[in-house]
């Protein structure tokens, strides 16, 4: 099978022109085509000589991902489900917000993973099981693809473009260290996309070696903990790697990523029904965080299969947040995004799943 170019790094990209006998400043004219004027076809690259682009064209693919389907919600957010070279499903998500300056900032959710290993019982794509790992060009591919649909759409307008990328989709992304970090480092790069590697986050389930990892790396891309329970016994339920690397180990590498860092940790956490939503449970949390400079997202979870896992009433989500807040602890409520198109990542691609095999 061909390669396909978004899995190649800068270094790979420069070896193979020079290998393909062109001068090396090609490469970054190639690169230019591929993730700044975000080309659909190799017969865009116009300045590029026919020849080299008849030689690229034999040894690697412009694209991986084809869409192969389509939501769109009342608030904005748009999912895809894409299709990947063998025949596998992801979906990715995004979000349009409102700014203060009444201009939209774009949100892309992406994927890193086929389905994934962690399990938890209230995830649509926990629920999915494990099947792979996706490549950094598969990884890539989610964020050109809106960048680019972004770009056609505003044609005569400024601005519409990708301003924050989250690694909040299927799958666990640090499960996926070293092809999540090499689209990390393409999407950063002045060669590639160019976006700030603080406009990204990586949203983790708590996997502590890879938050060790990610203190040491030179680019300070945002950290998310998806918490969701301040003792263990909850949180081997909810979130079943803790039984692994439990809140002994956890809080203390959050710890010590903000040392090594200086950024602020987020901690996610959804709210369901008599399950982690009580006042003890804020009083738990606020302790738990105590001294620790962070942000926590309450999140009221999107409904799932599971009829012991079911949203927290809203009067019960304020109580919570106001617990957290008098506790000083900041916190911001968070609605789920295209509440009415599936949103939680996982549940477009369950629905087609469940189609497919009936
Ligand atoms: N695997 C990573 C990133 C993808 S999940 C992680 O777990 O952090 C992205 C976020 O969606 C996580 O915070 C996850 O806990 C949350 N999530 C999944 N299903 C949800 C649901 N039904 N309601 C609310 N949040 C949910
Ligand atoms: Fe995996 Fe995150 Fe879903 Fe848990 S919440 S199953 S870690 S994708």
């Amino acid at each position: 099978m061909p390669e396909f170019i978004t899995n190649l790094t800068v270094k790979q990209i420069k070896d193979l022109v020079v290998s393909l006998n062109e001068p090396a400043y090609r490469a970054k004219q190639l690169l230019g085509w591929v993730y700044r004027k975000l080309a659909v076809s190799w017969d865009e690259m116009t300045d590029l000589p026919l020849s080299f682009r008849q030689k690229i064209a034999d040894q690697a693919n412009l694209h991986i991902l084809t869409p192969i389907h389509e939501v769109k919600a009342k608030d904005g957010t748009v999912k895809i489900l894409f299709g990947l070279p063998d025949g596998k499903t992801v979906e990715t998500a995004l979000m349009k917000f409102k700014a203060v300056d009444g201009k939209h900032r774009y949100t892309v959710c992406v994927s890193t993973q086929v389905g994934c290993p962690i399990g938890c019982p209230f995830c649509a794509t926990g629920q999915q099981g494990f099947e792979r790992n996706l490549t950094p060009g598969e990884i890539i591919d989610q964020v050109l693809y809106f960048a680019r649909r972004l770009q056609d759409n505003s044609k005569g307008r400024e601005g519409e473009k990708i301003d924050n990328i989250v690694f909040m989709g299927m799958g666990e992304p640090l499960a996926n260290y070293d092809a999540l970090w090499q689209a990390i480092e393409m999407l950063n790069s002045k060669d590639g996309f160019g976006l700030s590697a603080r406009s990204m986050t990586i949203s983790t389930s708590g996997l502590v070696p890879g938050i060790k990892r990610l203190g040491g790396e030179k680019l300070q891309v945002g950290l998310a903990i998806s918490l969701h329970a301040t003792d263990d016994k909850l949180r081997n339920q909810l979130v079943p790697v803790n039984k692994k690397y439990p809140l002994a180990e956890l809080v203390p590498a959050c710890r010590e990523y903000f040392a090594q860092t200086g950024r602020r940790v987020s901690f996610e956490y959804a709210l369901f029904d008599g399950v982690n939503d009580s006042f003890s449970q804020a009083q738990a949390l606020a302790d738990l965080l105590q001294g620790l400079n962070c942000h926590v997202n309450l999140i009221s979870a999107n409904s799932t299969a599971n009829q012991t896992l079911q949203p927290s009433p809203g009067d019960r989500v304020l109580s919570f947040q106001q617990a957290l807040q008098t506790r000083g602890i900041t916190c911001t409520l968070r609605q789920s995004r295209g509440q009415d198109i599936d949103a939680g990542c996982g549940q477009l691609r369950s629905r087609f799943l469940t189609q497919k095999s009936r």
